[in-house]
């Protein structure tokens, strides 16, 4: 399971939690989620502590009832607490927020394998390039202009609006989307090179609006794996992986980068390396789509 979600309040003064949002102390300074909670007990009955984010110095404390986080905001905040070393903490009311990207803390719980998705279509082939091929291809690219987009760079083989080669910047995701059908066959290769990143899926359900960018999607999401519209799938890409998209996987699921530096995978923290270079493969198509989707077909519309 990865983090709550959890997040800073959104400036809402006077706005009463449960939930605190703690800064200045955390294991990152030498206290223990379990020493928190004894320091915030004497205010109420807390249920529980956690990390707000992967500084290790923010926490999110969870009281039972409103009134309890309230006493202790106004009795730790701004104070030395002797309990705690002295240390000044700051504190803030915290509220669940609806998850956005762009946050660790809004994982879907990421697969290793593409069969743990439940996608049809979908394949992951971990070991594709040896390390060596790797080391070659990225040569080979390098030798090569690249092409500047907004947050990555590009170049580009055969048909020039087909992007072959994408090279992302560590943190740097894509926006949900699905390959244009019309546009390509029914094979998409990529291959994963230099840094590993999180790919993740979403499939809208029937008759619900789609997204035409990311910052719409992301007030749709409640909750991690569901959205009132879609579900959500995850996968870890290592580098030399390959990852083809076939039938469902290609046709109806919309695909996406999160925008992250850091990722959850199995309750393990993955740092995204300087960059990832992703190859790939697409067919160009010259007739019109026949697949079994037409809600996602540009060919049907
Ligand atoms: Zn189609």
């Amino acid at each position: 399971m990865g983090l709550p979600r959890f997040g800073r309040p959104k400036g809402v003064e006077g706005e009463l939690s449960p939930n605190l949002f703690v800064a200045n102390c955390g294991p990152a300074v030498g206290y223990s989620h379990d020493t928190i909670a004894s320091v915030f007990s004497a205010f109420g009955e807390v249920k529980g502590v956690c990390a707000a984010d992967e500084s290790g110095a923010r926490v999110i404390v969870s009281y039972c009832d409103e009134s309890s986080a309230r006493v202790a905001l106004e009795a730790l905040d701004g104070h030395p607490c002797p309990d705690l070393g002295g240390r000044s903490l700051h504190i803030r009311y915290s509220v669940l927020q609806p998850t956005s990207q762009g946050k660790v803390n809004d994982s879907v719980p990421v697969s290793l394998v593409a069969l743990d998705l439940n996608i049809p279509g979908l394949y992951l082939l971990h070991d594709f390039v040896s390390p060596k091929e790797e080391e070659e291809l990225l040569a080979a690219v390098d030798d090569k202009p690249w092409k500047s987009l907004a947050k990555r760079r590009v170049q580009h083989y055969g048909y020039e609006f087909c992007y072959e080669v994408n090279e992302y910047p560590r943190g740097v995701g894509l926006s949900p989307h699905i390959d244009t059908h019309s546009a390509f066959e029914g094979f998409i290769f990529s291959l994963s090179l230099a840094g590993p990143c999180i790919m993740e899926f979403r499939r809208y359900t029937e008759g619900a609006w789609l997204p035409k960018d990311t910052s719409s999607t992301s007030t749709m999401v409640q909750t991690p794996e569901n959205g009132p519209n879609f579900l959500r799938r995850a996968i870890y890409l290592p580098p030399r992986s390959m990852l083809l998209l076939s039938g469902e996987a290609r046709y109806a699921w919309h695909h996406y980068i999160p925008h992250h530096k850091i990722d959850l995978v199995k309750d393990s923290v993955v740092r995204r390396g300087s960059r990832r270079v992703s190859f790939t493969f697409r067919k160009a198509k010259t007739d019109p789509c026949q697949c079994e989707f037409p809600q996602y077909c540009d060919s049907h519309r």
